[in-house]
């Protein structure tokens, strides 16, 4: 089974309470509600708690942002049914209120989102479409159908058919697109294309604009300017605002935007392993891995101490792109800490050590030592430092 992550991710957190890798493939969404108006990076910092014993493979957060906190390959700890949570992808949804009275409602903003997330999942995973059958024989489960809880509450209950209309109209879409290309949708097309759209670019929206998945936008949405976080086909992702005090991470069809400010940055590709590290800014943090190997674009590339870091157009991160850093190379018989507690093979540990010993090297891999005698795990390079 080979599993991918969603690009519509802001960033990445990935939680140590889970199962991996999942024993099924991916046959399932269950969408859960947070029972609390939270941000991602507070839902990150939840699931990154081992003594809570849960996480999700995703959290949008109540602006509309998508966190991956537990790789798809992997399964979550989320719905209190490990037979559920192998074979579904969870995501946990901020609230836009709380308390009963409130029906636990979702942001318009948090549920875009979570329909984008959806599609993206069912396009990636071969899901045909999104079922809702009441029980757990759906494409689409909730956790009250596992264990006694009101989760996803009252309003996400009431919207589980809208979700599955929404879901499936736009897959139906992008399934029938070559069968509906008449002489009037193709001319219709060549205008939309000659209307190029990148990513970095500021773009207006117009006054008769729809969200991708036709809901309204918001008049304050449209009065302001927005950058495009991702384009794929004629669906642009709007991220940050002009002023970059807000995230929306919502699509729009791009015959609906027009560009004011051209992306001066040129975007180019890489190969990258899924053990490769990811920083959160240029020279900054460490905030886990990759996670899967593949090609990436970067969208922008910076030289911070002699080394190039380059930024991922999904936003995840920054990662090394060249390392001309003047960093003793590592030998067998150092001594090294751990700057990435992720082995080789793309798995956690627990750091206990402050130093370890390289019992062996191989290219990129070393395997290190605790105690200088028994192996703790083999691990890449780029994960350890000279002490
Ligand atoms: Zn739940």
């Amino acid at each position: 089974m080979k599993f991918t992550n969603s690009q519509l991710v802001s960033t990445t957190r990935i939680s140590p309470n889970r199962t991996s890798p999942r024993n099924q493939p991916i046959t399932k969404i269950t969408p859960h509600h947070m029972a609390g108006v939270c941000t991602i990076e507070q839902f990150g910092n939840i699931v990154a708690n081992p003594s809570r014993q849960m996480s999700a493979n995703y959290g949008i957060g109540n602006d509309g942002r998508i966190i991956l906190t537990c790789p798809e390959g992997d399964r979550s700890w989320c719905s209190s049914s490990p037979w559920n949570d192998h074979r579904a992808v969870t995501i946990e949804v901020s609230n836009s209120a709380y308390g009963d009275a409130s029906g636990w409602p979702i942001s318009n903003a948090a549920y875009e989102s979570l329909i984008a997330l959806c599609v993206d999942i069912c396009k990636r995973n071969n899901i045909p479409k999104l079922v809702f059958t009441g029980d757990t024989s759906g494409s689409l489960t909730f956790h009250y159908m596992y264990a006694a809880t009101a989760c996803p509450g009252p309003w996400l209950k009431a919207h589980a058919q809208d979700l599955c209309n929404k879901v499936n109209a736009q897959l139906n879409a992008i399934n029938n697109k070559p069968t509906v290309n008449n002489n009037k949708t193709s001319s219709q097309t060549t205008t939309t294309s000659s209307n190029k759209i990148k990513t970095g670019d500021l773009v207006t929206i117009s006054s008769n604009a729809t969200y991708y998945t036709g809901t309204s936008i918001p008049s304050w949405v449209k009065s302001e300017k927005w950058y495009v976080s991702s384009v794929s086909g004629d669906r642009a992702v709007l991220g940050l605002n002009e002023t970059k005090n807000r995230n929306i991470q919502s699509p729009v069809n791009t015959k609906f935007l027009t560009v004011v400010k051209v992306s001066s940055k040129k975007t180019y590709t890489v190969s990258l392993k899924s053990t490769d590290i990811l920083y959160a800014t240029a020279g900054g943090k460490t905030k886990g891995n990759v996670g899967t190997s593949g090609i990436f674009t970067i969208v922008e590339d910076t030289t911070v101490n002699g080394v190039k870091y380059g930024k991922l157009k999904s936003g995840a991160g920054w990662v090394k792109l060249s390392t001309t850093s003047t960093s003793t190379p590592i030998k067998k018989g150092d001594w090294v800490k751990v700057i990435n507690n992720t082995t080789y093979d793309g798995k956690k540990f627990t750091v206990y050590a402050s130093k370890y010993k390289v019992l062996e090297l191989n290219g990129k891999r070393a395997v290190i030592s605790s105690d200088g005698k028994n192996v703790t795990c083999a691990i890449n390079i780029a994960n350890i430092a000279k002490v």
